[in-house]
């Protein structure tokens, strides 16, 4: 950036922090879809969140709303509107990317189709995408969501009212189950996060069995949509020592399994303090719009019924580093048995259990994250980054 005035980088940063909705049609209107929000390269969710509400609108976005459009785009993006509509790639209509040798292009399903496949889910690896056009959607209403804290010794009936929403699922519903210090540091809590894009009626209804469970913390109420998007934010603040280990479970959730996982996790951050701020969350989405669309349709590998977590540790002693990642990797080991042991045909399929962005560089569970997809990305990789200038996350190695 030599000869680059620093008012100038500002205004740059400041311009690839925007997100903006383009309404087709007339000025103001606000009739059919489709809708356009675009996120610039270096927006967060918040600013694509409040550009989508100030019109009525939303798209799939991140659950924390401080988390950046571009990197969990570019790996795939799950939601709390994907029950409804898919991914965050799914619906991403257009990228404008920087290649490595200069060249700006646009990307779409019109132009370099083949450079759009591979932004959707190998992303990272192909240039540096200036602006993302999404699908927005109508989302006028306000939805239930809140949290629900519960005590440890309601974990096997928590375990199985999960199991029971799984099994029974619904577009417009999704959740979370954390285990975690209480937001008041009096002890281990359970914390179901509750999410229905819908009525309070509607919210109850689904979310009947947690509140008949005597929750000793409860938050859930009609909210506009871009509020639940801020409900993790206070755990997942900046700054501190982190690692963030994905991991996966086929439902339905194993009681006696997950009992192990809660007294393992306790017993470690209660024996060290400063990981107290620590915690091990599960996703529990509709996966059936998601799977809706094949693998081989974008880049993103683990397109599959298979439910997403996360051993989100969180410490302050560097020289603790190599210790609690290697514990976490241990942690993480036992969900990958669990997972092989109740779907076998896993080990030697091409099915790919672990969300791409749900692992940390080197960190992956699967000896090739990108699947099936691989072959197609090597030749792709070969053509627009023949020098692998975009090698950082995930690299897709260079055809021999
Ligand atoms: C607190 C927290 C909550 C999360 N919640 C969700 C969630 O709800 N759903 C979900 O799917 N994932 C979630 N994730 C995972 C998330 O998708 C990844 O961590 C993702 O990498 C975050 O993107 P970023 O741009 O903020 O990260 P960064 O660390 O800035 O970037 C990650 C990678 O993407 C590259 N990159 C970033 N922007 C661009 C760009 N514009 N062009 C090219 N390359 C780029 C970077 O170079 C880097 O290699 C969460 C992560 C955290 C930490």
């Amino acid at each position: 950036m030599a000869g680059i005035s620093s008012s100038a980088i500002e205004t740059l940063r400041d311009q690839l922090a925007t997100a903006t909705v383009h309404i087709p049609g007339s000025k103001g209107h606000r009739g059919c879809l489709p809708h356009d929000n675009h996120g610039s390269g270096g927006a967060t969710w918040k600013a694509v969140d409040e550009a989508g509400a100030a019109h009525g609108l939303a798209t799939v976005g991140g659950t924390v709303n401080h988390t950046g459009v571009g990197g969990l785009t570019l790996g795939g993006g799950y939601g709390w509107l994907s029950g409804q509509y898919g991914l965050t790639i799914d619906n991403l209509r257009s990228a404008t990317v920087v290649l490595a040798d200069g060249r700006v292009m646009t990307a779409s399903a019109t132009e370099h189709p083949d450079l759009f496949w591979a932004l959707r889910g190998a992303g990272y690896n192909f240039g540096v995408v200036v602006d993302f056009t999404y699908q927005a959607y109508h989302q006028g209403n306000r939805v239930y969501a809140g949290i629900l804290g519960f005590s440890p010794d309601r974990l096997e009936s928590i375990i199985e009212l999960l199991n029971s929403l799984l099994a029974n699922p619904d577009a417009r519903s999704g959740a979370m189950c954390i285990f975690a210090q209480a937001p008041d540091g009096s002890g281990p809590m359970i914390i179901i996060i509750c999410f229905y894009n819908g009525t309070r009626e509607e919210g109850q209804e689904r979310f009947a069995g947690f509140l008949a469970l005597e929750p000793v913390l409860n938050t859930v109420d009609i909210v506009p949509y871009p509020v639940v998007n801020t409900l993790q934010n206070p755990q997942a603040t900046y700054g501190d020592r982190k690692s963030f280990k994905g991991i996966f479970y086929e439902p339905p959730l194993d009681p006696g399994f997950m009992r192990s996982v809660f007294n393992e996790f306790m017993a470690k951050i209660q024996d060290d303090l400063d990981l107290m701020p620590s915690a091990i969350i599960l996703e529990c989405i509709d996966m059936r719009k998601i799977c809706e669309t094949p693998v081989p349709a974008t880049a993103l590998a683990s397109r599959n019924l298979t439910q997403n977590g996360i051993l989100y540790l969180r410490w302050t002693d560097p020289a603790k580093d190599l210790d609690h990642r290697a514990w976490a990797r241990g942690v993480q080991a036992k969900w990958k048995a669990e997972l092989d042991a109740r779907k076998r045909d896993l080990q030697g399929g091409v099915e790919v259990p672990q969300y791409i962005n749900y692992a940390e560089p080197g960190d992956s569970v699967v000896p090739n994250i990108y699947g099936e997809n691989l072959g197609r990305l090597q030749t792709l990789k070969a053509r627009y980054d023949p020098n692998n200038v975009f090698h950082k996350m995930h690299p897709i190695p260079l055809p021999p």
